[in-house]
């Protein structure tokens, strides 16, 4: 194996702010006061919130060290499946950080807002043009977001047809939004197994449609990284019954430039531009998660939406069958602008980076599956699925593998997720990754699998070179400490 990437560099200690500094420390220093004190700022003033005093050094050192704790795509592999995590080009945050951009406000006068409201209207179109669907609302703030407003649309387009349907057909490898979704909008999840080779059977699907089903949420490639290769059969089955198809993009990374989603049969699709279209995610956002949609469903579009006439550009109401307005103002602008900034960086070559990504997810499912037992083996999209079967005999698990995975300096994958496969290892390395890097990442993978055959004891108590050791998990997330 070569060199491990290293994980022992100098992690400090650091305590709360609060713990920090003392009495009349400022980070700054003002000038004397000229004009006299005034009893009405005393006043107001009060004892003050309990903010501690800090010099500027104090402050640096603290969000410094609280920063190196943090694992991020900037500082090693992030191979988590179904997220996405791609290095985020800088370009794009300088975009987003222009004055123009960054401190134009929603509130500002239209006339005074062309080049924003251009922006978000042009990005419209490019999503369009991906997709193949030709009309696009900005405004959900998430994949999840997305959902839900297509199965509005979905809906309100059923209602205009005098049509009240109470199920929607969902997959069992789907992600779990897409039931939550379905449930917020009324409609009760329908599961449908997956075949022997990990994807949607005709025989199934026409089995379960009926006229009282919306439609079906389909995620293509789907959560095991394997492409529905009988989509268009399967959605000219949910059209024969006057139903619907939901498209849920979070991986569009395997398939962008490449695929009309529309030709798929597919009437909405969300994308999730904080993963395919490079923006820094995790924590919890903020994101964005436009849908696309086809001509028929355009009329229940949320409003206001970014329109042109005469040259000017926009907002607009006036769209009488609109499902409403699903977040204030127009959604996460600064989360458009990356976006904006990516598709023109990439240009004509957007469909290499879902070959590379492919390529690489390939690569790896190749490279590992003597040693990791893969779920399907057959050809992969953008991640490939395998579970701990094979070390299962030295009891060793997923979570011990991914544990010690980040003594080695990698971001674990996701794990124990699609839920069909037990004890899931979901690796997606994306196009970004240099070859260099995902032979680590494989040789990594290799030198686990032996320590689990020699040496299997070792696993349950990693990691041990990190801040944080081995957590009991559930108590982690019941009773956080926040105190580091
Ligand atoms: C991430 C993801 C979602 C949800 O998107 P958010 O932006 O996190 O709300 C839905 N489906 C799949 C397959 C995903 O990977």
């Amino acid at each position: 194996m070569k060199e491990p990437v290293g994980t022992t560099g100098l992690i400090f200690n650091e305590p709360l702010l609060w713990e920090r500094g003392a009495k009349g420390r400022s980070g700054f220093s003002l000038p004397p006061r000229d004009v006299a004190s005034s009893h009405v700022a005393d006043d107001l003033r009060g004892d003050g919130p309990d903010f501690p005093d800090l010099s500027e050094l104090d402050v640096v050192r603290h969000f410094t060290r609280l920063s190196q704790w943090n694992f991020g795509v900037d500082s090693g592999m992030y191979p988590l499946g179904s997220c996405t995590m791609k290095y985020n080009p800088k370009t794009n945050e300088r975009q987003a950080g222009l004055p123009g951009l960054a401190v134009s406000h929603p509130l500002l006068p239209q006339e005074l807002s062309q080049g924003a409201l251009k922006m978000m209207f042009d990005l419209q179109h490019y999503l369009a043009e991906i997709t193949g669907l030709p009309a696009v609302t900005l405004q959900p703030a998430a994949g999840s977001q997305g959902e839900l407003t297509g199965m509005m649309v979905i809906n309100a387009y059923l209602q205009s047809k005098g049509e009240k349907r109470s199920k929607v057909l969902i997959p069992d490898t789907a992600h779990g939004t897409n039931p939550a979704s379905a449930t917020l909008c009324g409609l009760k999840s329908v599961a449908v197994k997956s075949n022997e080779q990990g994807i949607l059977s005709t025989e199934k699907i026409a089995e379960l449609m009926d006229e009282d089903t919306a439609g079906l949420m389909v995620t293509n490639p789907n959560t095991l990284g394997l492409f529905e290769e009988d989509i268009q059969k399967v959605t000219e089955i949910v059209h024969a019954k006057g139903g619907l198809v939901y498209g849920d993009g979070a991986n569009m990374n395997a398939i962008m430039g490449i695929v009309d989603i529309q030709k798929l049969g597919v009437d909405v699709l969300h994308l999730n531009l904080h993963k395919t279209f490079s923006t820094p995610h995790g924590g919890g956002g903020p994101g964005s998660g436009p849908i696309c949609v086809t001509e028929a469903l355009e009329p229940f579009l949320p409003v206001p939406r970014v329109i042109e006439k005469d040259g000017k550009y926009l907002l607009s109401e006036d769209f009488p069958q609109s499902v409403g307005k699903l977040h204030a103002f127009y959604g996460n602008f600064g989360i458009l602008v990356r976006a904006y900034s990516y598709i023109l960086t990439m240009g004509a070559d957007l469909h290499k980076a879902s070959q590379y990504a492919v390529l690489n997810a390939n690569y790896i499912k190749e490279s590992l599956k003597d040693v990791y037992h893969l779920a399907y083996d057959r050809p992969c999209m953008h991640e490939c699925v395998f579970n701990d079967k094979l070390q299962a005999a030295h009891k060793v698990t997923t979570l011990d593998i991914a544990k010690r995975l980040m003594e080695y300096g990698f971001h674990p994958p996701t794990i124990y997720f699609p839920l069909v496969v037990q004890g899931a290892i979901m690796v997606e390395p994306t196009e970004t990754e240099s070859k260099e890097t995902i032979d680590a990442f494989i040789d990594t993978m290799r030198t686990i699998a032996q320590e689990a055959r020699e040496n299997p004891e070792q696993f349950h108590e990693a990691p041990q070179t990190t801040k944080v050791k081995r957590l009991d998990e559930t108590a982690a997330a019941r009773n956080p400490c926040l105190t580091g």
